[in-house]
């Protein structure tokens, strides 16, 4: 068997220069001399860790200080070595990112020293954690890629923690880290943390899911492989031609989550595993949808376009469910390849293609700010300022609940501009999203060109258009229906100021 060690070294010649691995190959022995005495509860070498974390890192392709800061995050933390050292024996990028990632986890420690306190304070630790965490990610997204991988890695050997401590993790997992990872666009990491926590959080619920499952998902990708020769002749007929078919099998927390809205009926989770291909071009992928829809009837109300209305993750692909051969309905995701990785790596693969496309630029860059469409992360470093001085914490725990975490709508300015908003948002909350002003002179909205009251709850995809007065207050009783933590403290604020509140 190849070591972890051997297959990084040689996974990163692929895209690095050979002074680029000697650097690696330092980091890596500094790494292991750093945590040479240390073992995993597993009983393993400590540095496998790091190794695996370095691994994925290349894996996802990100950049070299990225990499060598995923082998050396937990060097300052668990052993002698200082930032300092990190700073003088690598360079600035690697020991800001190292230094970020120390930071986060010291909150940590603390509750290892308190670990009979009541939950209140443990709450309080959380939310200090979030504070940072969310810090450090504004400032540049990599902190956070390397959190997450660290924390997929931990949660792979959970199962040697301490019994209390595995419920622990894995609650907060599934409570903070797979939404991060899903918001970040990682759909593959945050369904694999799902999937590794779900079994110490629910465990009954996850052994009825497995029971009910049962062969199903082996059976339906045995039968959309069967179909695949009837749909390659209609494309190619078409002139069409898919670059790959891919099949996707729903995880398993995923299915759960379904099962409970569908009445536990297994039949009607449709896509227990889809089919998805990838066309050469957009254009491509209408005109697949076109054919699939010419020899398969689709099931009303089941096409979704992201394609022309991204996810606010990101996420583009067209989705219908058709009624197939012998009339078993399946879902099908038509895609071009960019919209594929990117559904994948999420941020990750931005940075992979702006890498290939401009070497120089790669090189040049100090820091890893978020795209433009991750314009959400720059409002969380605005709000989180925001929030950062106010004299009740609890505040800022709960907008990250309901405005960050919470299901994500996204409507249209009647500009076509998307906004993203927490689900049971309401116009006031858009007023808001688009300008304090607005939020403050709002007398009315449109929906889709119909008046609507404030506390109309939005819905994805609607067209929403607010009618403002000049001069006008916000109302007092808005607080009793605004969705987002943000628009309450904006109005708070206002009426405070105008001494109405
Ligand atoms: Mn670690």
């Amino acid at each position: 068997m190849k070591s972890l060690k051997t297959t990084l070294i040689s996974l990163a010649k692929n895209r690095f220069n050979e002074k680029e691995i000697d650097f690696l190959e330092k980091a890596i022995n500094f790494a292991e001399e750093s945590h040479q005495e240390q073992k995993r509860l597993t009983g393993e070498p400590f540095v496998n860790h790091p190794l695996r974390v370095a691994l994925l890192l290349t894996q996802m392709k990100l950049d070299l200080n990225t990499i060598i800061a995923g082998l050396l995050h937990d060097v300052v933390e668990d052993t002698k070595i200082t930032n300092q050292q990190i700073r003088s024996e690598f360079n600035e990028e690697i020991a800001f990112l190292v230094n970020s990632l120390t930071k986060i986890n010291k909150i940590k420690y603390q509750q290892k020293n308190n670990s009979d306190d009541n939950s209140f304070s443990q709450q309080q630790i959380d939310q200090e954690n979030f504070r940072n965490m969310i810090l450090a990610m504004a400032k540049d997204l990599r902190v956070i890629i390397i959190k997450l991988v660290d924390r997929l890695d931990n949660m792979k050997t959970l199962w040697a923690l301490p019994l209390e401590k595995q419920k622990r993790k894995a609650q907060e997992t599934l409570d903070i880290f797979a939404p991060l990872a899903y918001r970040l666009g990682l759909t593959d990491i945050g369904a694999q943390l799902e999937d590794l926590a779900f079994p110490y959080v629910y465990p009954e619920e996850y052994k009825l899911t497995r029971k009910i499952v049962g062969r199903r998902r082996e059976k339906l990708e045995a039968y959309l492989k069967s179909i695949v020769p009837i749909l390659l002749e209609q494309l190619k007929k078409n002139h069409l031609e898919p670059l790959a078919i891919k099949y996707r099998t729903k995880h398993w927390y995923s299915i759960w989550r379904k099962l409970q809205k569908e009445e536990m009926d297994i039949k009607r989770v449709y896509d227990l595993v889809a089919m998805r291909l990838i066309m050469p071009t957009v254009s491509d992928c209408y005109a697949a949808l076109g054919v699939i829809h010419s020899i398969w009837k689709p099931v009303p109300g089941r096409f979704k376009d992201y394609i022309a209305l991204p996810k606010p993750n990101g996420y583009q692909s067209l989705h219908t469910t058709v009624f197939a051969e012998n009339g078993q309905i399946v879902e099908i995701q038509i895609r071009t390849k960019e919209m594929d990785e990117e559904a994948e790596w999420g941020v990750a693969s931005h940075w992979f293609y702006q890498e290939m496309k401009d070497n120089k630029t790669y090189k040049k860059r100090k820091s890893y700010v978020p795209p433009k469409k991750f314009y959400w992360i720059r409002q969380l470093q605005e709000w989180q300022k925001q929030f950062y001085n106010t004299t009740d914490p609890q505040q800022f725990l709960d907008f990250l609940k309901t405005d960050f975490f919470k299901d994500r709508i996204f409507v249209l300015t009647p500009k076509g501009d998307i906004i993203d908003l927490p689900e049971g948002a309401t116009p006031i909350d858009f007023a808001y999203q688009i300008h304090s002003e607005i939020g403050n002179e709002a007398i009315g909205a449109k929906v889709n060109d119909k008046l609507v009251p404030l506390d109309y709850q939005l819905k994805s995809g609607e067209v929403v258009e607010i009618i403002t007065k000049k001069g006008k207050l916000p109302s007092p009783s808005w607080l009793e229906f605004v969705k987002m933590a943000e628009t309450k403290k904006k109005i708070e604020e206002v009426l405070r100021r105008h001494k109405l509140f």
